[in-house]
């Protein structure tokens, strides 16, 4: 008997397949249990050759094939390998992100359908007044199944502890019977919709949802963009596809979930890092069997298996936080590009503020570029006005004429935000007699002074502890809180401000669930008041009441040696504007600058965030700075100080004679140090590859990644990150 050889992506550093032997044939996307290091492990089987220089003693042979049918389907499938060749990855790792955990168990792919327990047509004659008044869990029980029809075992749960007992007596009496519903199956109360405007007419119809396209919608805050992605989600819909919405955040799925669900009058999965694994598991199956046809989830949500997918969202493209910074470091925004290439549908990427790839990839013909240029309603956004602030009085971050600004807008009965974007009450703790500063021990970095609760905070790798009595190195109590954050924004607000309600919103003061919904409540309450937070603010929200918006200190994105950081300033600054005063029609921005004379803020403030894009990718190509170049950074750090300098030194050493690095197509920068060298305890190291076009580049990475497999000593660790947005 021949047996075959089968090439499987199992869980593990692996850049390629291991191979096992099978005595029967195991086609591709099937899960597998296979022996790895004394362990058994779930692995996927690949389509890919598997290894026929090894001597069949030495391979060992699959334990146990797990599925009848593959559970990633042939798409997916391809789609996965290609990501992995794509960012250098390990295969078995980017296999991971497409299987709900109790996949990677091993578990059935199929979750079972929920017991539901409804009454008869007899159940239905039994009138509650005829049981015996001392029945009082059967009358409960009764009552309840009369108004609601049907339930579950969650809900009957609260009707009565002794459900199942009561139940039991029913089904005896054949009051009742067992049916079941699919484990997602939310009512969804449908709402009437608002026709679309000319406007969004006109880019619903630019749209062919028949074939592959990049559409770039951009459209400020409230002209109506998700508007338009349901009306596109409905007609794919109702040619009997499945569509997926991407958006950044999970604070900001709820109402989203809700509104999707309201308008399409159907259950939509949700999928974020917030679910248990059964939920998740659940959304996996709903989608993959076709029992659900809309996915709404953050950036992971892009491995779900499909039945039939035919459109792909990627709301507010421009966001970092689509970039996955560990592990394996896809963008998937870009992603979602190949799935909708390799799947012949649409892909519409909508922003505000879209990011300069997406624009110079429409400027060049390559996306469509739609656009949204009014607020649904009228209402234009008010122009971001720079507040010189040199020179001028500043208490707790705030200027004399921002403050000013404030009382104006309070007393006329609005709101007022003010972002900063820093949280804790000060960036340092600072003794004033010696100089000491609180730093981490693990870091180089500061420790951020909180003071309710009080203590010190390394933000970074989140060290934490109590404040010193007194000063390690001299002894003094005089203690200097240096700098400014939301706390203590929020403190000094309400000191000047006495009878004016405070709102702070940041990580800190949302970490309870349901505590965010809580805060934003009060703000759509409406009253006068200050609500002020961190970049959690610039998303989603819409604050109607709100005429005035204040930005704090963000001059830094002008001088970080990260190109990234002034079109990320750009975008913070323009979607927090856009929170701003649908109705109120008297709204100012106000952006406290020690910088008023920069270029790029005076061409952000005068021209808004077109001219800003256009001038921004104009230093991009002068500087021959992506999307002009392609870039990866391998970085690497160690515990030791001198091993992660030491590997990576040797390391560019040896590339400096491949053929591509030495005729010049890829330029390496270091190795440097780290922007911040030390970090949780780690010393590290970094050096960046570009080239001009992705193919000598990925030469180089895929040798990299190749030899570092092999030759990394034990002290050292390293990670590839292909398009890396921050440097
Ligand atoms: P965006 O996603 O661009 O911020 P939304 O789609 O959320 O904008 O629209 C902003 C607000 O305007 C929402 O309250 C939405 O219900 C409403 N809206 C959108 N399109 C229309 C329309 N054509 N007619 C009436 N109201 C609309
Ligand atoms: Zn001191
Ligand atoms: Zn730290």
């Amino acid at each position: 008997m021949t047996l075959h050889r089968i090439a499987v992506a199992v869980p593990g550093p692996f850049p390629f397949a291991l191979t096992y032997l099978s005595d029967v044939p195991v086609p591709a996307g099937v899960r597998v249990e296979v022996p790895l290091r004394g362990r058994k492990v779930v692995g996927v089987v690949l389509d890919v050759p598997a290894d026929d220089t090894l001597p069949e003693y030495r391979l060992k042979s699959i334990a146990r094939i797990l599925d009848e049918a593959p559970v990633l389907d042939e798409t997916l499938l391809t789609f996965v390998q290609r990501l992995a060749a794509y960012y250098h990855a390990p295969l078995g790792e980017v296999m991971q992100l497409a299987l709900p955990v109790a996949l990677r168990q091993g578990k059935p792919m199929a979750v079972a359908d929920v017991p539901l327990w409804q009454l008869t047509e007899a159940g239905r004659q039994q009138a509650v007044e005829d049981l015996p008044t001392r029945a009082v869990r059967q009358r409960r029980l009764l009552a309840h199944l009369r108004a609601v029809g049907s339930a579950d075992a969650e809900a009957l749960r609260g009707v009565s502890e002794d459900w199942r007992g009561t139940l039991r007596r029913f089904e005896e009496k054949g009051w009742v019977e067992v049916r079941t519903r699919p484990c997602l199956a939310r009512k969804v109360e449908p709402d009437p919709r608002h026709d679309l405007n000319a406007a969004q007419e006109a880019v619903v119809s630019a749209i062919d949802t028949d074939t592959f396209g990049v559409h770039l919608l951009q459209g400020v805050t409230g002209s109506g963009k998700t508007a338009v992605y349901l009306a596109l989600l409905e007609r794919v819909l109702a040619a009997g596809r499945q569509a997926l919405v991407l958006v950044p955040e999970i604070a900001l799925t709820p109402q989203m979930v809700d509104r999707f669900e309201q308008w399409l009058g159907e259950p939509v999965v949700a999928l974020h890092s917030g679910l248990n694994e059964t939920e998740r598991h659940c959304g996996w199956w709903m989608l993959a069997s076709g029992q659900a046809r809309v996915a709404l989830g953050t950036r992971s949500a892009l491995f779900s298996r499909f039945r039939n997918l035919g459109l792909i969202v990627v709301d507010e493209e421009h966001d970092p936080s689509y970039k996955q910074q560990e592990g394996v470091r896809y963008h998937a925004r870009d992603m979602a590009i190949w799935r909708a290439q390799q799947l012949a549908i649409p892909v519409v990427l909508g922003s505000a503020t879209p990011s300069l790839e997406s624009l110079h990839h429409a400027q060049t013909g390559r996306y469509q570029h739609l656009s949204l240029p009014e607020r649904v309603g009228g209402g234009a956004l008010p122009q971001v006005k720079l507040l010189d602030i040199r020179g001028e009085r500043i208490d707790a971050g705030v200027s004399a004429p921002l403050r000013h600004a404030m009382a104006r807008h309070l007393a006329a009965g609005n709101q007022v935000l003010l972002f900063l974007n820093r949280r804790g009450f000060a960036p340092v703790l600072m003794c004033h007699d010696c100089g000491w500063q609180a730093d981490c021990p693990a870091c180089d970095s500061h420790l951020t002074y909180h003071a309710r609760p009080e203590h010190l905070h390394c933000h970074h790798c989140d060290y934490q502890r109590p404040v010193p009595p007194t000063c390690p190195q001299c002894g003094s109590r005089n203690w200097l809180h240096v700098g400014q954050g939301t706390e203590r924004l929020e403190a000094a607000m309400a000191d000047v401000f006495p009878a004016v309600p405070v709102v702070r919103i940041d990580r800190d003061t949302t970490r309870r669930k349901g505590a965010l919904e809580e805060q934003l409540a009060r703000v759509h309450a409406g009253e006068p008041m200050i609500l002020l937070g961190t970049q959690m603010l610039a998303k989603g929200h819409d604050f109607a009441n709100v005429s005035l918006v204040g930005l704090l200190e963000m001059d830094q994105g002008l001088f970080s040696p990260d190109f990234h950081a002034p079109e990320r300033m750009a975008q913070l600054i323009v979607q927090v504007a856009g929170r701003a005063g649908r109705r109120a029609q008297a709204s100012e921005i106000l952006l406290q600058t020690h910088q008023p004379d920069h270029p790029l803020l005076r061409t952000l403030a005068e021209g808004g965030y077109e001219a800003f894009a256009e001038a921004a990718l104009q230093e991009r190509q002068l500087a021959g700075l992506p999307p002009f170049s392609h870039q990866a950074l391998l970085r690497v750090r160690s515990h030791h100080s001198e091993a992660a300098q030491a590997f990576l030194t040797q390391v560019t050493t040896a590339m400096g004679i491949w053929p591509q690095v030495a005729d010049g197509s890829v330029a390496l920068w270091g190795p440097v140090p780290s922007p911040m060298p030390r970090r949780q305890g780690y010393w590290r190291w970094q050096l960046l590859l570009q080239s001009e076009s992705r193919k000598p580049l990925h030469a180089v990475l895929h040798r990299l990644v190749h030899g570092l497999w092999r030759q990394t000593p034990s002290a050292v660790q390293w990670s590839l990150d292909v398009d890396p947005v921050d440097l």
